[in-house]
């Protein structure tokens, strides 16, 4: 109980866990995850270890296991993303080595099947309707920007003529229901103008993230309330090889090392209340700036490929969120 409470009073950074299962074919494969308890807990095995280091255990907030749903880990976060409507900011990532699931939860495998729709459109969905809920006493208007980070550079997915911009200036689009948002992210998806072998390449190299601006006008008062949601989908965390990497791949990895490890020290930064915050080592914490700190909540979703062969990046990946947690 008294761990929860020191968590609640750390209050605005909150990190979870979130297990892949094993794809089909991959069944009986042994699990580098042990064990996972109820407190927010996990026990990994490191099979490369004797048997008596091989244990050890990390903490979350919360840990999902493979057997959680969409709906679910949805259910989780919602708390949290309708204080948007409230004006507060709040951050949401997806951290984790390519292949671990961070466009499952964010994204969802399958746009057409609503029950696997990931946090995005579960969000969007949500905000419009508590928005309409509230049409009698709050005039909400909603818009969506979508951007990319590749290589330290942003990029405009709702304007492919955009490129190197800043922020500000992407392109805001108002958006009413979940539909408009399909149809967006479609034409975003389109705007990365790259092959459909390479766009899974590519969108393992660039952060992702669409970010939700709300305006309400409390019609009473005429006060108005902003909020922002940021949904991020970082790039692949996994460390490249550097005797391997050359030329445009090599970039790319310092590039994606960078920005992942100054987001890790924002993050720390800010959860251990240090006075200076390195928000300037990278676009992506400049990016997110204004929506991490202060008054804003932040959520990170650390996932996790149970294979052997992925122990490496699994540690790894849980050294990192043992930083920011
Ligand atoms: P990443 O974005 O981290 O590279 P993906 O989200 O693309 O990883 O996931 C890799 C594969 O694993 C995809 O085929 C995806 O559908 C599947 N997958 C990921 N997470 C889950 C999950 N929780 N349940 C079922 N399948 C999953
Ligand atoms: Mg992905």
């Amino acid at each position: 109980l008294l761990y929860n409470q020191v968590q609640d009073l750390k209050g605005t950074i909150r990190v979870y866990c979130r297990v892949r299962p094993f794809l089909s074919g991959q069944c009986d494969q042994k699990s580098t995850v042990d064990y996972i308890g109820e407190n927010g807990d996990i026990m990994i095995v490191n099979p490369y270890k004797r048997v008596r280091e091989a244990r050890r255990i990390y903490s979350f907030n919360k840990v999902f296991g493979t057997n959680v749903t969409q709906r679910e880990i949805y259910a989780d976060t919602q708390s949290l993303i309708r204080s948007v409507l409230d004006g507060y900011n709040v951050c949401i990532f997806a951290y984790g080595q390519t292949g671990s699931g961070k466009t499952y939860t964010m994204s969802g495998p399958d746009l057409t099947a609503e029950e696997t729709w990931g946090v995005n459109y579960r969000a969007l969905r949500d905000l419009f309707q508590i928005s309409k809920s509230r049409e009698d006493i709050i005039e909400y208007e909603i818009v969506v920007q979508m951007i990319e980070i590749y290589n330290e550079q942003v990029r405009d997915l709702n304007n492919s003529q955009l490129n190197g911009l800043n922020v500000p200036d992407a392109s805001s689009v108002p958006v009413n229901c979940t539909q408009d948002v399909l149809d967006l992210m479609r034409i975003g998806q389109k705007s990365r103008a790259v092959g459909a072998t390479a766009l899974n390449e590519r969108s393992s190299r660039s952060h992702s993230i669409l970010t939700v601006h709300v305006r309400g006008k409390q019609l009473q008062c005429g006060t108005i309330l902003r909020g922002c949601l940021h949904l991020v989908d970082l790039a692949g965390s996994e460390r490249v090889d550097k005797s391997e990497a050359v030329g445009e791949r090599l970039r790319e990895a310092q590039h994606i090392n960078k920005s992942l490890s100054a987001l890790g020290d924002v993050i720390s930064a800010l959860a251990q209340k240090s006075a200076h915050i390195p928000y300037r080592n990278s676009k992506l914490t400049q990016v997110l700036q204004d929506s991490l700190g202060g008054q804003a909540k932040t959520l990170m979703f650390v996932h996790i490929n149970p294979e052997v062969d992925a122990i490496g990046e699994t540690i790894s990946t849980l050294k990192f969120s043992e930083r920011v947690g």
